[in-house]
Protein backbone atom coordinates (compact mmCIF):
# COMPACT_ATOMS: atom_id res chain seq x y z
CA UNK A 1 0.00 0.00 0.00
CA UNK A 2 1.56 3.60 -0.91
CA UNK A 3 2.52 5.79 2.01
CA UNK A 4 -0.24 8.03 1.25
CA UNK A 5 -3.18 5.91 1.89
CA UNK A 6 -1.55 4.06 4.44
CA UNK A 7 -1.42 7.73 6.61
CA UNK A 8 -4.98 8.51 5.29
CA UNK A 9 -8.18 7.25 6.91
CA UNK A 10 -10.20 9.48 4.19
CA UNK A 11 -11.41 7.87 1.03
CA UNK A 12 -13.79 9.23 -0.97
CA UNK A 13 -14.56 8.95 -4.68
CA UNK A 14 -11.90 7.05 -5.37
CA UNK A 15 -9.39 8.95 -4.10
CA UNK A 16 -6.97 9.06 -0.93
CA UNK A 17 -6.83 12.58 0.58
CA UNK A 18 -5.20 14.55 3.39
CA UNK A 19 -6.64 16.32 6.08
CA UNK A 20 -5.34 18.81 8.47
CA UNK A 21 -5.95 16.61 11.01
CA UNK A 22 -4.14 13.73 12.76
CA UNK A 23 -5.77 10.72 14.75
CA UNK A 24 -2.85 9.25 15.98
CA UNK A 25 -2.94 5.57 16.37
CA UNK A 26 -1.67 3.57 19.04
CA UNK A 27 0.30 0.66 19.94
CA UNK A 28 -1.96 -0.93 22.61
CA UNK A 29 0.54 -2.55 24.51
CA UNK A 30 4.21 -0.06 24.05
CA UNK A 31 1.82 2.75 23.98
CA UNK A 32 3.98 4.02 20.33
CA UNK A 33 2.95 5.68 17.79
CA UNK A 34 2.15 3.36 14.55
CA UNK A 35 0.82 6.10 12.36
CA UNK A 36 -1.01 9.29 12.04
CA UNK A 37 -3.82 9.03 10.13
CA UNK A 38 -5.59 11.79 7.88
CA UNK A 39 -8.95 12.75 10.21
CA UNK A 40 -12.18 13.44 8.44
CA UNK A 41 -14.29 16.54 9.23
CA UNK A 42 -18.05 16.90 9.22
CA UNK A 43 -17.87 18.49 5.95
CA UNK A 44 -15.91 15.34 4.60
CA UNK A 45 -19.16 13.14 6.03
CA UNK A 46 -21.45 15.02 3.79
CA UNK A 47 -18.76 14.59 0.58
CA UNK A 48 -18.76 11.19 1.68
CA UNK A 49 -22.41 10.59 1.84
CA UNK A 50 -22.85 12.78 -1.53
CA UNK A 51 -20.31 10.70 -3.39
CA UNK A 52 -21.91 7.87 -2.37
CA UNK A 53 -25.23 8.53 -3.42
CA UNK A 54 -24.55 9.47 -6.48
CA UNK A 55 -22.87 6.61 -7.02
CA UNK A 56 -25.61 4.38 -5.69
CA UNK A 57 -27.31 5.85 -8.72
CA UNK A 58 -26.10 3.19 -11.03
CA UNK A 59 -25.50 -0.31 -8.92
CA UNK A 60 -22.94 -2.83 -9.89
CA UNK A 61 -24.55 -6.05 -11.55
CA UNK A 62 -24.74 -9.49 -9.34
CA UNK A 63 -21.59 -10.92 -11.12
CA UNK A 64 -19.79 -8.34 -11.13
CA UNK A 65 -20.35 -7.56 -6.97
CA UNK A 66 -19.20 -11.03 -6.22
CA UNK A 67 -16.10 -11.21 -8.66
CA UNK A 68 -14.89 -8.14 -6.76
CA UNK A 69 -15.90 -9.51 -3.24
CA UNK A 70 -13.98 -12.58 -3.93
CA UNK A 71 -11.26 -10.65 -4.96
CA UNK A 72 -10.89 -8.56 -1.36
CA UNK A 73 -10.98 -11.55 0.48
CA UNK A 74 -8.05 -13.50 -1.94
CA UNK A 75 -6.59 -9.69 -1.73
CA UNK A 76 -6.71 -10.00 2.11
CA UNK A 77 -5.05 -13.21 2.48
CA UNK A 78 -2.42 -12.16 -0.14
CA UNK A 79 -1.59 -9.00 2.36
CA UNK A 80 -1.69 -11.19 5.83
CA UNK A 81 1.69 -10.05 6.98
CA UNK A 82 0.58 -6.23 6.94
CA UNK A 83 -2.76 -7.13 8.30
CA UNK A 84 -2.02 -9.15 10.47
CA UNK A 85 0.98 -6.64 12.18
CA UNK A 86 -1.22 -3.26 11.96
CA UNK A 87 -4.37 -5.35 13.64
CA UNK A 88 -2.07 -6.51 16.49
CA UNK A 89 -0.52 -3.01 17.29
CA UNK A 90 -3.61 -0.96 17.44
CA UNK A 91 -5.55 -3.81 18.66
CA UNK A 92 -3.16 -5.26 21.49
CA UNK A 93 -4.64 -8.30 20.79
CA UNK A 94 -2.59 -11.92 20.21
CA UNK A 95 -1.39 -13.10 16.86
CA UNK A 96 -4.06 -16.21 17.39
CA UNK A 97 -6.96 -13.24 17.22
CA UNK A 98 -5.58 -11.38 14.26
CA UNK A 99 -4.73 -14.60 11.83
CA UNK A 100 -8.39 -15.87 13.43
CA UNK A 101 -10.34 -12.99 12.44
CA UNK A 102 -8.84 -12.32 9.02
CA UNK A 103 -9.50 -15.93 8.35
CA UNK A 104 -13.17 -15.07 9.55
CA UNK A 105 -12.99 -11.75 7.50
CA UNK A 106 -11.80 -13.03 4.39
CA UNK A 107 -15.07 -15.98 4.65
CA UNK A 108 -17.33 -13.50 5.19
CA UNK A 109 -16.70 -11.34 1.72
CA UNK A 110 -16.48 -15.08 0.38
CA UNK A 111 -19.87 -15.72 1.51
CA UNK A 112 -21.37 -12.55 0.95
CA UNK A 113 -19.77 -12.81 -2.96
CA UNK A 114 -22.28 -15.85 -2.52
CA UNK A 115 -25.40 -14.42 -1.22
CA UNK A 116 -25.03 -11.34 -4.15
CA UNK A 117 -25.78 -14.25 -6.69
CA UNK A 118 -28.65 -15.14 -4.88
CA UNK A 119 -30.56 -12.49 -4.71
CA UNK A 120 -33.99 -13.18 -5.58
CA UNK A 121 -37.98 -11.99 -5.34
CA UNK A 122 -40.59 -14.37 -5.54
CA UNK A 123 -44.23 -14.76 -6.80
CA UNK A 124 -46.92 -13.15 -5.35
CA UNK A 125 -50.11 -15.38 -5.24
CA UNK A 126 -52.86 -12.36 -5.91
CA UNK A 127 -55.93 -14.77 -6.47
CA UNK A 128 -57.85 -14.23 -3.26
CA UNK A 129 -58.26 -10.66 -4.39
CA UNK A 130 -61.55 -10.29 -6.91
CA UNK A 131 -60.85 -8.94 -9.57
CA UNK A 132 -57.20 -10.16 -10.21
CA UNK A 133 -57.64 -13.36 -11.57
CA UNK A 134 -55.89 -12.07 -14.67
CA UNK A 135 -53.12 -10.53 -12.77
CA UNK A 136 -49.59 -11.86 -12.19
CA UNK A 137 -47.20 -10.48 -9.10
CA UNK A 138 -43.78 -11.21 -8.44
CA UNK A 139 -40.94 -9.00 -6.30
CA UNK A 140 -37.02 -8.14 -7.30
CA UNK A 141 -34.99 -6.79 -4.79
CA UNK A 142 -33.31 -3.67 -5.25
CA UNK A 143 -30.82 -2.38 -3.27
CA UNK A 144 -31.90 0.23 -0.64
CA UNK A 145 -28.98 2.85 -1.59
CA UNK A 146 -26.33 4.54 1.21
CA UNK A 147 -25.65 2.52 4.09
CA UNK A 148 -23.60 4.33 6.90
CA UNK A 149 -21.11 1.06 8.68
CA UNK A 150 -20.24 2.26 11.79
CA UNK A 151 -17.69 -0.10 13.71
CA UNK A 152 -16.46 -0.77 17.42
CA UNK A 153 -12.74 -1.58 17.97
CA UNK A 154 -12.53 -4.70 19.11
CA UNK A 155 -12.72 -6.61 15.84
CA UNK A 156 -12.04 -3.98 13.60
CA UNK A 157 -11.84 -6.93 10.11
CA UNK A 158 -14.66 -8.96 11.24
CA UNK A 159 -17.39 -6.02 12.19
CA UNK A 160 -16.67 -3.84 8.84
CA UNK A 161 -16.32 -7.74 6.83
CA UNK A 162 -20.61 -8.14 8.24
CA UNK A 163 -21.31 -4.55 7.37
CA UNK A 164 -19.68 -4.18 4.00
CA UNK A 165 -19.70 -7.38 2.57
CA UNK A 166 -23.68 -7.75 2.98
CA UNK A 167 -24.00 -4.00 1.84
CA UNK A 168 -21.65 -3.97 -0.91
CA UNK A 169 -23.13 -7.63 -2.22
CA UNK A 170 -26.75 -6.33 -2.00
CA UNK A 171 -25.55 -3.35 -4.57
CA UNK A 172 -25.33 -0.61 -2.24
CA UNK A 173 -23.13 2.16 -1.53
CA UNK A 174 -21.59 2.34 1.61
CA UNK A 175 -20.02 5.22 3.54
CA UNK A 176 -17.24 3.37 6.20
CA UNK A 177 -16.79 5.03 10.20
CA UNK A 178 -14.30 2.59 11.73
CA UNK A 179 -13.37 2.99 15.29
CA UNK A 180 -10.94 5.74 15.89
CA UNK A 181 -8.65 3.58 18.16
CA UNK A 182 -8.67 1.12 15.41
CA UNK A 183 -8.67 2.67 11.97
CA UNK A 184 -5.61 0.92 9.90
CA UNK A 185 -7.60 -2.52 9.44
CA UNK A 186 -10.39 -0.66 7.89
CA UNK A 187 -7.69 1.17 5.79
CA UNK A 188 -6.47 -1.84 4.40
CA UNK A 189 -9.85 -3.71 3.70
CA UNK A 190 -10.59 -0.30 2.01
CA UNK A 191 -7.46 -0.32 -0.29
CA UNK A 192 -8.41 -4.25 -1.08
CA UNK A 193 -11.58 -3.40 -2.44
CA UNK A 194 -9.52 -0.60 -4.37
CA UNK A 195 -7.05 -3.06 -5.93
CA UNK A 196 -10.28 -5.51 -6.33
CA UNK A 197 -11.52 -2.72 -9.11
CA UNK A 198 -14.74 -1.17 -7.10
CA UNK A 199 -16.21 1.67 -8.69
CA UNK A 200 -15.47 4.94 -7.17
CA UNK A 201 -17.98 6.48 -4.61
CA UNK A 202 -19.24 2.59 -3.54
CA UNK A 203 -17.08 2.27 -0.49
CA UNK A 204 -16.02 5.56 1.34
CA UNK A 205 -14.27 5.69 4.22
CA UNK A 206 -14.35 8.61 6.86
CA UNK A 207 -12.22 8.21 10.03
CA UNK A 208 -12.59 10.21 13.31
CA UNK A 209 -13.87 10.15 16.70
CA UNK A 210 -17.42 9.64 16.49
CA UNK A 211 -18.84 12.61 18.33
CA UNK A 212 -16.78 14.45 16.02
CA UNK A 213 -18.56 13.51 13.04
CA UNK A 214 -21.37 11.45 14.33
CA UNK A 215 -23.89 14.21 13.46
CA UNK A 216 -22.95 14.69 9.95
CA UNK A 217 -23.58 10.88 9.35
CA UNK A 218 -27.06 10.82 10.85
CA UNK A 219 -30.05 12.48 9.99
CA UNK A 220 -29.18 12.96 6.14
CA UNK A 221 -32.09 11.58 4.41
CA UNK A 222 -29.76 10.39 1.44
CA UNK A 223 -28.87 7.51 3.64
CA UNK A 224 -31.36 4.64 3.77
CA UNK A 225 -29.89 2.15 6.24
CA UNK A 226 -27.51 2.75 9.40
CA UNK A 227 -25.73 -0.66 10.19
CA UNK A 228 -23.96 0.00 13.54
CA UNK A 229 -21.69 -2.37 16.34
CA UNK A 230 -20.72 -0.74 19.80
CA UNK A 231 -22.09 0.62 23.16
CA UNK A 232 -25.89 0.82 24.03
CA UNK A 233 -25.37 3.91 24.76
CA UNK A 234 -23.92 4.82 21.32
CA UNK A 235 -26.50 2.79 19.84
CA UNK A 236 -29.19 5.33 21.64
CA UNK A 237 -27.68 7.82 19.85
CA UNK A 238 -27.41 6.36 16.47
CA UNK A 239 -31.49 5.06 16.91
CA UNK A 240 -32.30 8.65 17.70
CA UNK A 241 -30.49 10.02 15.01
CA UNK A 242 -31.79 7.61 11.99
CA UNK A 243 -35.20 9.17 10.67
CA UNK A 244 -36.96 6.95 8.57
CA UNK A 245 -33.49 4.96 7.51
CA UNK A 246 -33.55 0.96 8.46
CA UNK A 247 -31.04 0.27 11.24
CA UNK A 248 -29.08 -2.88 12.40
CA UNK A 249 -28.13 -2.30 15.99
CA UNK A 250 -25.29 -4.81 17.15
CA UNK A 251 -25.11 -3.53 20.97
CA UNK A 252 -23.31 -4.53 24.46
CA UNK A 253 -24.10 -7.57 26.72
CA UNK A 254 -22.78 -9.21 30.08
CA UNK A 255 -23.23 -12.62 28.63
CA UNK A 256 -24.13 -15.84 30.15
CA UNK A 257 -23.45 -19.47 30.54
CA UNK A 258 -25.74 -21.73 32.70
CA UNK A 259 -24.06 -24.67 33.98
CA UNK A 260 -26.74 -27.26 34.76
CA UNK A 261 -26.04 -30.10 37.74
CA UNK A 262 -25.42 -32.72 34.70
CA UNK A 263 -23.32 -30.86 32.73
CA UNK A 264 -19.78 -31.96 31.61
CA UNK A 265 -18.16 -29.77 33.99
CA UNK A 266 -14.56 -30.62 32.36
CA UNK A 267 -15.97 -29.30 28.95
CA UNK A 268 -17.26 -26.28 30.34
CA UNK A 269 -13.59 -25.58 32.35
CA UNK A 270 -12.30 -25.34 29.77
CA UNK A 271 -14.92 -23.47 26.98
CA UNK A 272 -14.91 -21.07 29.34
CA UNK A 273 -11.02 -20.42 30.01
CA UNK A 274 -11.00 -19.57 26.28
CA UNK A 275 -13.92 -17.50 25.62
CA UNK A 276 -14.50 -14.89 28.65
CA UNK A 277 -10.54 -14.18 27.99
CA UNK A 278 -10.01 -14.56 24.37
CA UNK A 279 -9.22 -10.88 23.61
CA UNK A 280 -8.46 -9.78 27.10
CA UNK A 281 -12.55 -10.42 27.53
CA UNK A 282 -13.10 -7.50 24.88
CA UNK A 283 -16.18 -9.44 22.77
CA UNK A 284 -19.64 -8.44 22.54
CA UNK A 285 -20.76 -12.47 23.68
CA UNK A 286 -17.23 -13.03 25.81
CA UNK A 287 -18.39 -15.02 29.40
CA UNK A 288 -18.62 -12.78 31.75
CA UNK A 289 -21.12 -14.49 34.09
CA UNK A 290 -21.87 -18.33 34.92
CA UNK A 291 -24.75 -19.10 36.49
CA UNK A 292 -23.90 -22.81 38.31
CA UNK A 293 -26.68 -25.01 40.00
CA UNK A 294 -25.84 -25.24 43.14
CA UNK A 295 -24.99 -28.83 43.82
CA UNK A 296 -22.34 -28.24 41.07
CA UNK A 297 -20.84 -24.51 42.43
CA UNK A 298 -17.44 -25.29 44.88
CA UNK A 299 -16.69 -28.41 42.10
CA UNK A 300 -16.84 -25.69 39.16
CA UNK A 301 -15.21 -22.87 40.67
CA UNK A 302 -12.72 -24.59 42.41
CA UNK A 303 -11.58 -26.04 38.72
CA UNK A 304 -11.90 -22.80 37.08
CA UNK A 305 -10.23 -20.78 39.64
CA UNK A 306 -6.70 -23.21 39.04
CA UNK A 307 -7.34 -22.57 35.58
CA UNK A 308 -7.61 -18.87 35.41
CA UNK A 309 -4.65 -18.54 37.57
CA UNK A 310 -2.59 -20.01 34.91
CA UNK A 311 -3.56 -18.26 32.32
CA UNK A 312 -0.13 -15.31 31.80
CA UNK A 313 -1.09 -11.50 30.69
CA UNK A 314 1.21 -9.20 29.59
CA UNK A 315 3.18 -8.68 26.03
CA UNK A 316 0.59 -9.75 23.01
CA UNK A 317 3.61 -10.26 20.78
CA UNK A 318 5.86 -12.38 23.56
CA UNK A 319 5.42 -16.39 23.47
CA UNK A 320 2.86 -17.80 26.30
CA UNK A 321 0.94 -14.50 26.90
CA UNK A 322 -3.32 -15.86 26.87
CA UNK A 323 -4.30 -12.24 27.79
CA UNK A 324 -2.51 -8.96 26.60
CA UNK A 325 -3.56 -5.14 27.42
CA UNK A 326 -6.94 -3.93 27.28
CA UNK A 327 -7.69 -1.14 24.91
CA UNK A 328 -6.74 2.14 27.05
CA UNK A 329 -5.29 2.64 30.22
CA UNK A 330 -8.67 4.00 31.19
CA UNK A 331 -10.34 0.64 30.36
CA UNK A 332 -8.56 -1.36 32.38
CA UNK A 333 -9.16 1.42 35.54
CA UNK A 334 -12.41 0.73 35.52
CA UNK A 335 -12.59 -3.08 35.15
CA UNK A 336 -10.13 -3.00 37.95
CA UNK A 337 -11.91 -0.46 40.66
CA UNK A 338 -15.57 -2.96 39.76
CA UNK A 339 -13.02 -6.16 40.24
CA UNK A 340 -11.60 -4.39 43.61
CA UNK A 341 -15.55 -3.00 44.77
CA UNK A 342 -16.94 -6.43 44.23
CA UNK A 343 -14.16 -8.32 45.31
CA UNK A 344 -14.21 -6.83 48.78
CA UNK A 345 -17.66 -8.85 49.61
CA UNK A 346 -17.48 -12.27 47.21
CA UNK A 347 -16.50 -15.47 48.29
CA UNK A 348 -13.47 -16.00 46.26
CA UNK A 349 -11.47 -13.37 44.06
CA UNK A 350 -8.64 -14.77 41.80
CA UNK A 351 -6.55 -11.59 39.89
CA UNK A 352 -7.61 -8.77 38.76
CA UNK A 353 -4.53 -6.64 38.93
CA UNK A 354 -3.35 -3.78 36.84
CA UNK A 355 -0.40 -2.75 35.43
CA UNK A 356 -0.87 -0.05 33.14
CA UNK A 357 -3.33 -1.40 30.47
CA UNK A 358 -2.98 -5.03 31.69
CA UNK A 359 -5.08 -6.49 33.94
CA UNK A 360 -3.92 -10.19 35.12
CA UNK A 361 -7.25 -12.68 34.10
CA UNK A 362 -10.07 -12.54 37.18
CA UNK A 363 -12.45 -14.92 38.63
CA UNK A 364 -15.13 -13.58 40.98
CA UNK A 365 -17.26 -15.91 42.98
CA UNK A 366 -20.32 -15.12 44.21
CA UNK A 367 -20.11 -11.05 43.70
CA UNK A 368 -22.62 -8.82 45.07
CA UNK A 369 -25.92 -9.18 42.95
CA UNK A 370 -26.17 -5.76 42.29
CA UNK A 371 -22.25 -5.09 41.93
CA UNK A 372 -21.28 -3.55 38.04
CA UNK A 373 -19.41 -7.28 37.15
CA UNK A 374 -23.06 -9.11 37.44
CA UNK A 375 -24.75 -6.03 35.91
CA UNK A 376 -23.22 -4.00 33.57
CA UNK A 377 -20.91 -5.10 30.44
CA UNK A 378 -17.33 -5.35 32.24
CA UNK A 379 -15.49 -5.73 28.48
CA UNK A 380 -12.31 -7.11 30.52
CA UNK A 381 -10.83 -10.16 31.25
CA UNK A 382 -13.21 -10.93 34.54
CA UNK A 383 -15.57 -13.88 34.70
CA UNK A 384 -17.88 -13.93 37.48
CA UNK A 385 -19.44 -17.21 38.98
CA UNK A 386 -23.11 -17.34 40.46
CA UNK A 387 -24.60 -19.94 42.41
CA UNK A 388 -28.51 -20.48 41.56
CA UNK A 389 -31.20 -22.75 42.42
CA UNK A 390 -32.30 -24.85 39.31
CA UNK A 391 -32.34 -24.20 35.46
CA UNK A 392 -35.06 -22.09 36.28
CA UNK A 393 -34.15 -19.90 38.52
CA UNK A 394 -30.93 -18.93 36.43
CA UNK A 395 -33.29 -18.21 33.17
CA UNK A 396 -35.16 -16.13 35.33
CA UNK A 397 -32.40 -14.29 36.28
CA UNK A 398 -30.85 -13.83 32.90
CA UNK A 399 -34.26 -12.54 31.55
CA UNK A 400 -34.65 -9.99 34.30
CA UNK A 401 -31.59 -8.35 32.96
CA UNK A 402 -31.12 -5.68 30.50
CA UNK A 403 -29.04 -7.36 27.59
CA UNK A 404 -29.95 -10.38 25.13
CA UNK A 405 -27.28 -11.10 22.74
CA UNK A 406 -26.45 -15.06 23.26
CA UNK A 407 -26.51 -17.66 26.23
CA UNK A 408 -24.95 -20.45 26.54
CA UNK A 409 -26.49 -23.54 28.41
CA UNK A 410 -24.45 -26.82 29.62
CA UNK A 411 -26.46 -30.05 30.10
CA UNK A 412 -26.97 -33.54 29.12
CA UNK A 413 -30.83 -33.68 29.41
CA UNK A 414 -32.71 -32.83 25.87
CA UNK A 415 -35.53 -31.47 27.76
CA UNK A 416 -33.85 -28.93 29.62
CA UNK A 417 -31.77 -27.76 26.59
CA UNK A 418 -34.87 -27.40 24.65
CA UNK A 419 -36.74 -25.42 27.81
CA UNK A 420 -33.73 -23.53 27.85
CA UNK A 421 -33.73 -22.50 24.06
CA UNK A 422 -37.45 -22.31 24.12
CA UNK A 423 -37.77 -19.61 27.66
CA UNK A 424 -34.34 -17.55 27.03
CA UNK A 425 -34.75 -14.16 25.56
CA UNK A 426 -31.48 -13.77 23.86
CA UNK A 427 -30.50 -13.51 20.41
CA UNK A 428 -29.03 -16.75 20.29
CA UNK A 429 -28.76 -19.98 22.39
CA UNK A 430 -25.94 -22.44 22.25
CA UNK A 431 -26.27 -25.46 23.64
CA UNK A 432 -23.41 -27.26 25.75
CA UNK A 433 -21.36 -24.45 24.25
CA UNK A 434 -20.45 -20.77 25.65
CA UNK A 435 -22.36 -17.48 24.53
CA UNK A 436 -19.27 -16.77 23.13
CA UNK A 437 -19.82 -19.52 20.10
CA UNK A 438 -20.44 -17.90 16.62
CA UNK A 439 -20.27 -19.23 13.27
CA UNK A 440 -20.21 -16.19 10.09
CA UNK A 441 -22.86 -17.68 7.94
CA UNK A 442 -25.46 -18.11 11.18
CA UNK A 443 -28.19 -15.18 12.04
CA UNK A 444 -27.02 -12.95 14.98
CA UNK A 445 -27.98 -10.04 16.57
CA UNK A 446 -29.46 -9.83 20.01
CA UNK A 447 -32.79 -8.68 21.78
CA UNK A 448 -33.54 -5.71 24.38
CA UNK A 449 -30.29 -3.34 25.24
CA UNK A 450 -28.53 -5.61 22.69
CA UNK A 451 -30.06 -4.06 20.16
CA UNK A 452 -31.82 -5.22 17.33
CA UNK A 453 -31.53 -6.43 13.39
CA UNK A 454 -29.33 -9.57 12.24
CA UNK A 455 -26.39 -9.97 10.77
CA UNK A 456 -25.07 -12.79 8.96
CA UNK A 457 -24.44 -12.26 4.98
CA UNK A 458 -28.06 -14.07 3.95
CA UNK A 459 -29.51 -11.58 6.36
CA UNK A 460 -27.77 -8.88 6.16
CA UNK A 461 -28.25 -9.23 2.17
CA UNK A 462 -32.00 -9.40 2.69
CA UNK A 463 -32.32 -6.63 5.07
CA UNK A 464 -30.23 -3.93 3.07
CA UNK A 465 -32.66 -4.91 -0.09
CA UNK A 466 -36.45 -3.21 -0.55
CA UNK A 467 -38.78 -5.92 -2.35
CA UNK A 468 -40.37 -4.36 -5.20
CA UNK A 469 -43.58 -5.44 -6.21
CA UNK A 470 -44.15 -5.79 -9.83
CA UNK A 471 -48.06 -6.41 -11.28
CA UNK A 472 -49.05 -7.08 -14.78
CA UNK A 473 -52.17 -7.42 -15.74
CA UNK A 474 -53.08 -9.79 -18.15
CA UNK A 475 -55.70 -9.27 -20.18
P1 LIG B 1 -18.47 2.58 21.01
O1 LIG B 1 -19.95 2.55 21.13
O2 LIG B 1 -17.72 3.49 21.91
O3 LIG B 1 -18.04 3.00 19.51
C1 LIG B 1 -18.51 2.28 18.41
C2 LIG B 1 -18.43 3.16 17.17
O4 LIG B 1 -19.37 4.24 17.31
C3 LIG B 1 -17.06 3.81 16.96
O5 LIG B 1 -16.76 3.84 15.59
C4 LIG B 1 -17.28 5.21 17.48
O6 LIG B 1 -16.39 6.18 16.96
C5 LIG B 1 -18.71 5.47 17.03
N1 LIG B 1 -19.40 6.56 17.73
C6 LIG B 1 -19.22 6.98 19.00
N2 LIG B 1 -20.05 8.02 19.26
C7 LIG B 1 -20.75 8.25 18.13
C8 LIG B 1 -21.75 9.19 17.76
N3 LIG B 1 -22.19 10.12 18.60
N4 LIG B 1 -22.25 9.14 16.51
C9 LIG B 1 -21.82 8.21 15.63
N5 LIG B 1 -20.87 7.30 15.91
C10 LIG B 1 -20.35 7.32 17.15
O7 LIG B 1 -17.98 1.06 21.14
P2 LIG B 1 -16.50 0.49 21.22
O8 LIG B 1 -15.93 0.85 22.54
O9 LIG B 1 -15.74 0.83 20.00
O10 LIG B 1 -16.80 -1.08 21.16
C11 LIG B 1 -17.17 -1.83 22.25
C12 LIG B 1 -18.67 -2.02 22.31
O11 LIG B 1 -19.13 -2.64 21.13
C13 LIG B 1 -19.08 -2.95 23.45
O12 LIG B 1 -20.22 -2.43 24.08
C14 LIG B 1 -19.41 -4.25 22.73
O13 LIG B 1 -20.32 -5.09 23.38
C15 LIG B 1 -19.99 -3.73 21.46
N6 LIG B 1 -19.94 -4.77 20.44
C16 LIG B 1 -21.09 -5.42 20.13
C17 LIG B 1 -21.06 -6.44 19.20
C18 LIG B 1 -22.31 -7.17 18.81
O14 LIG B 1 -22.25 -7.88 17.84
N7 LIG B 1 -23.42 -7.02 19.51
C19 LIG B 1 -19.85 -6.81 18.59
C20 LIG B 1 -18.69 -6.12 18.93
C21 LIG B 1 -18.74 -5.10 19.87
Amino acid sequence: MSTAARASGLYIDGEWRDAAGRIEVLDKYSGDVLAGVAEATPADAGDAIAGAYRASQSPLDEGERARILLRVADLMEERADLLVGDYMGETGFLESDARGELRRAAGIYRLSAEEALRIAGEQVPLAATPGSENRLAFTTRVPVGVVVAISPFNAPLSTVAHKVGPAIAAGNAVVLKPAEKTPLSAINVVQAFADAGLPPGLLQLVCAPGGAIGPALLGDDRVRFYTFTGSTAVGRVISAGAGLARTHLELGSNSVSIVAGDARLDDVVRLVATAGFRKAGQVCTSVQRILVEHTRFDEFTEALADRVAGLKAGDPRAAGTDVGPLISEAASRRAATWVETAGRSARLRVGGERTGSVLTPALLAEPPEESEVLTEEIFAPVVSVVPVRDLDDAIARVNAGRYGLQAGVFTQDLDRAFHAARTLRVGGVMINDTSSYHADAMPYGGVKDSGHGVEGPRYAVQDMTDPRIVVLNLR
